[in-house]
């Protein structure tokens, strides 16, 4: 047996970076006549240099600003934007910055005041929209964007291929500006039924935000029901509806009689990618892990990074079969 000795042997590893440690041993005797060998155990690490760079995260600038419109009914969009800014860090999928203003959606300058003025001691410019992959809007009433800044958002999405995301009463967003439907792919009408549970038929279960998601499952929501126009399946992709056999059409103020009651879509405006999901009026929906799970990956998607075709398709594709299936 070969007595062994090893001494200051010191491994460091750091968490952000592979490391792999070698061992290396070198044996040979220190005295040629007597029986004794030493053995030196070296150990050494350094970088791997195959690990793959990683890429920045994406940047997504979501705006929770409800000034311009109902005052009390979207306590929710507090719990929404600390959410939904939990999930992007906890994924890794972006970071988000929130804003309760409009200031930053411009391709113009934005500077602080006083001191941080522009040519101040202290001067200050703010990232704008150049700076951001993707805005996200839970928003209500018209907003107070100038013209300018409703141009720059149009071209952020249209022009420069980045993305939007509306959240529940984005739809109930800028009445008074037609485009911005047109982007978003629809405009709130109302909620007949208020807060109330109803079934879901998933028209794109192979969309990673519909992961975890099954036709006739029950989500409580203010769901809601979007005007005949500009909303149009030969505009919008949509992900999922809810099964009109389990809401009652007969309450005051339903419309639609195509029945037809969008939950999720992802669309296309120029080369832009647009995500809008009219779930996430309460507190409860945002604990919910299918809804959790469908912003996520619907705001990954609209950010460049998820996979997913825009397949726009009459309801029939998907839902009348689905309907079929699930009915009894
Ligand atoms: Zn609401």
């Amino acid at each position: 047996m070969i007595p062994v000795s090893v001494t200051g042997v010191k491994i460091v590893l750091r968490r952000e970076e592979r490391l792999v440690m070698r061992l290396e041993f070198r044996i040979f005797p220190v005295a040629a006549t007597g029986p004794l060998v030493a053995a030196f155990i070296v150990a050494s690490y350094s970088q791997a240099t195959e690990s793959p760079p990683t890429p920045p995260p994406k940047r997504l600038l979501v705006i929770a600003d409800h000034s311009t419109g109902n005052q009390t009914a979207h306590g929710a969009s507090s719990h929404a934007v600390a959410t939904i800014e939990r999930l992007g860090r906890q994924s890794g999928a972006y970071v988000a910055t929130i804003r309760t203003d409009m200031t930053l959606v411009t391709k113009g300058e934005v500077w602080g005041k006083g001191d941080y003025a522009k040519g101040g001691p202290k001067a200050s410019r703010a990232a704008t929209l150049d700076h951001y992959d993707a805005v996200l809007f839970y928003t209500n009433g018209e907003t107070d964007l100038s013209d300018a800044q409703k141009r720059d958002l149009l071209a952020f999405v249209h022009a420069d291929g980045k993305g939007f995301i509306g959240v529940h009463s984005a739809a109930a967003t800028a009445y008074g500006w037609p485009e911005y439907g047109v982007m978003l792919g629809g405009v709130f009408d109302n909620h007949p039924w208020k807060v109330t549970a109803a079934q879901i038929i998933v028209e794109r279960p192979d969309f990673p935000a519909m992961r975890g998601w099954s036709t006739g499952m029950t989500l409580t929501d203010e769901h809601y029901q979007m005007r005949a126009a500009p909303y149009s399946r030969g505009e919008v992709d949509v992900l999922a509806r809810l099964d009109p056999q389990s809401v009652d059409l007969g309450t005051p103020g339903v419309h639609r009689t195509d029945r037809d009651f969008p939950v999720a879509w992802i669309k296309r405006y120029g080369k832009g990618r647009v995500f809008y999901s009219g779930l996430g009026h309460t507190d409860e929906s945002w604990d919910d892990p299918r809804v959790q799970s469908m912003f996520l990956e619907g705001i990954r998607w609209a950010l460049g990074s998820g996979g997913g075709e825009v397949r726009p398709h009459p309801m029939s594709d998907a839902g009348q079969r689905a309907d079929m299936t699930e009915k009894r």
